[in-house]
């Protein structure tokens, strides 16, 4: 059990937005019901938001980051008015991923890589509070994606941290047949699953044929792969049905432990061994 690979699910504090953004399966006839324009509160959900501690014989790695902490204080003016149109942070006291690792005995110095799935707002927004980690990577294409499109991403979140890019290869992983291995071993495997983001990544973390996939948002809950649910954010509907139907087959893999949507209310903070 020694070489064991040990999963943390951690919830760095909520998410609000209208139901339409995570399930767009919603009976409306407005287009960006998503947005929470032109509807009423009673559609408004609240949501985890997930980031992932793996303890790994080979470092310590962290996927996703979670809220930054300054979303308890003027949220609007930090993500701007059309972010906080379509989303509000929620990060009680001792929720940010900092404050997280801080309790757990972790200093952000001991953390080998910090991946972010893709740079969206509540995944990569706390990147500044572990900015003193020893790698923060993420795939190119969501790197250049996010120069790009200074209205999805907010260029402010990664101000003097030193991001790196990882390039994916082609492998056998993944609706797009590319991926990237973390460690060479075939153990951490970013997996492109673009969609959702141009650049977004799930990662499966395997050990001796038993593999736990951590989906990112490819879905938003594991009712999105088992019934198709697409959600509202989307930059390509052909590239975000194929992710999703290649998390529900590997959902269904006997040697699956466990698939995770990152922003699934059914699941609760816990720790998975691989
Ligand atoms: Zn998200």
């Amino acid at each position: 059990m020694n070489d064991s690979i040990k999963i943390h699910v951690l919830h760095t504090g909520q998410v609000q937005t209208d139901i339409a953004l995570p399930f767009n399966n919603q009976p409306t006839i407005n287009p960006i019901a998503y947005t929470g324009i032109f509807r009423s509160k009673k559609y408004q959900n609240k949501l985890p938001v997930s980031a992932y501690l793996i303890e790994h014989p080979k470092g310590l790695v962290l996927v996703d980051t979670g809220w930054h902490t300054d979303v308890r204080g003027n949220q609007r003016k930090y993500m701007g008015k059309i972010h906080y149109q379509i989303n509000k942070a929620i990060l009680p006291e001792g929720q940010a991923i900092n404050e997280q690792l801080n309790s757990m005995g972790i200093k952000i110095s001991d953390l080998d890589y910090v991946i972010l799935s893709h740079l969206d707002i509540d995944h990569a927004s706390g990147i500044k509070l572990v900015k003193e980690a020893k790698h923060i990577l993420t795939s190119d294409i969501e790197w250049a994606a996010a120069k790009k499109s200074p209205v999805r991403y907010l260029q402010h979140m990664w101000e003097g941290v030193d991001v790196k890019t990882f390039q994916m290869t082609s492998s056998e992983y993944g609706p797009m047949e590319r991926s990237f291995d973390l460690f060479g071993d075939g153990s951490i495997i970013c997996v492109h699953t673009p969609g959702h983001s141009k650049g977004m990544t799930a990662t499966v973390v395997q050990r001796e044929g038993k593999f736990v996939l951590l989906a990112a948002d490819c879905g938003y809950a594991a009712k999105s792969w088992e019934n198709m649910i697409l959600q509202g954010v989307i930059v390509n509907k052909r590239e975000a049905i194929e992710s999703l139907q290649w998390v529900k087959e590997m959902a269904k893999d006997p040697r699956c432990i466990e698939a995770l949507a990152n922003h699934d209310t059914n699941v609760q903070p816990h720790t998975i061994i691989v």
